[in-house]
């Protein structure tokens, strides 16, 4: 068997408190784990930098609400912690970083319902290396397209049986989206709700700015994101930067949004855990804004976003 490259597994496991390392290149589940069979389950992708993750309590706590909407009981806190350190101090110790100032690691937490009849979850987690991919495009940008997502903007609320605003393991569309937007040449992806509104990226918050100047010509800067009830996740990222943002002096708005505010933003951002922002130069071929504005306003909000515990 292959061995995934530099990936170390711990699971969470009543007999080891500070959870159980394992073998990422073997087998580690059973076939009728609901996590493989039924896509039953949860994960979060977290970003550790110099073994340290960023903005922990609020992934717990997402995590902790995705359990809640699947009725799915899970470890607590303190137990994710200490696996959590256990699996980021092993990373370091088999695969020191070559330049410890460019040590980022994905971390990823994934619980399933578990072994069909066995009653009790599956929880594990996954630390990786961050894929260099995500990085550049933190610096050249990034080409979207628009996608419909079927829902109308209402759906969370009404249907709440379709876990809009859970993070499960029920990926295979949001994938299923990547790889329709690479087909057509594109990055990435922004759908849409039936009902015309901006949603969310597959894997990443939207946002977009706008600057005015005042009447005593001092800039007005405002940050906008999606409505949070619109069936989106809530991202963590987003919820950080908006803070930091705010105590920079940021004006701060939530939709309703569509298209045409997209394209009349000074600029746009998709932003998440790993990639962090990575800034739209252009939706469905048209470009965003003017590349000086969006480059002085990615470098003022990434060095707010690096303030960031
Ligand atoms: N929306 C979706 C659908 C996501 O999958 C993600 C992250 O993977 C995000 C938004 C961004 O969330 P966060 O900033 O917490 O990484």
């Amino acid at each position: 068997m292959t061995s995934p490259a530099s990936v170390v597994l711990v699971f969470l496991d009543p007999a080891f408190p500070d959870g159980r390392l394992a073998d990422a290149a073997q087998p580690q589940l059973m076939v009728t784990d609901q996590g493989a069979t039924r896509g039953d389950g949860i994960f979060e992708t977290m970003l550790a930098v110099r073994g340290s993750v960023r903005k922990i309590q609020a992934h717990l706590d997402r995590l902790d609400g995705s359990a809640a909407a699947l009725d799915l009981s899970i470890p607590g806190q303190d137990d994710w912690r200490r696996a959590i350190a256990t699996a980021i101090a092993e990373h370091q110790a088999q695969y020191p970083a070559p330049d410890a100032g460019d040590d980022e690691l994905v971390v990823k937490l994934v619980v399933t319902r578990g072994v069909e009849g066995a009653g009790s979850p599956t929880a594990w987690v996954q630390v990786s290396p961050a894929p260099a991919a995500g990085r550049r495009q933190r610096e050249t940008g990034i080409d979207v397209i628009l996608l419909d997502r079927g829902y109308d903007s209402d759906v969370a609320e009404r249907a709440p049986w379709l876990l809009m605003g859970a993070k499960t393991l029920s990926y295979a569309v949001n994938m299923a989206a990547l790889r329709h937007a690479r087909r057509q040449g594109a990055d990435d992806v922004i759908f849409l709700s039936s009902d015309g509104r901006v949603l969310e990226g597959p894997t990443s918050t939207v946002l977009l700015a706008h600057v005015e100047e005042s009447a005593d010509g001092t800039a007005i800067k405002r940050l906008i994101t999606p409505q949070l009830d619109s069936g989106i996740l809530p991202g963590t990222s987003q919820g950080a930067l908006f803070t930091a943002a705010k105590a920079a002096g940021w004006e701060l708005g939530y939709g309703p949004l569509e298209p045409q505010d997209l394209l009349d933003a000074d600029a746009v951002w998709l932003i998440s855990s790993v990639r962090l922002l990575a800034p739209v130069n252009t939706i469905d071929g048209k470009q965003i804004g003017t590349p000086a504005l969006q480059k002085e306003l990615t470098a003022e909000l990434t060095g707010l976003y690096a303030g960031i515990q």
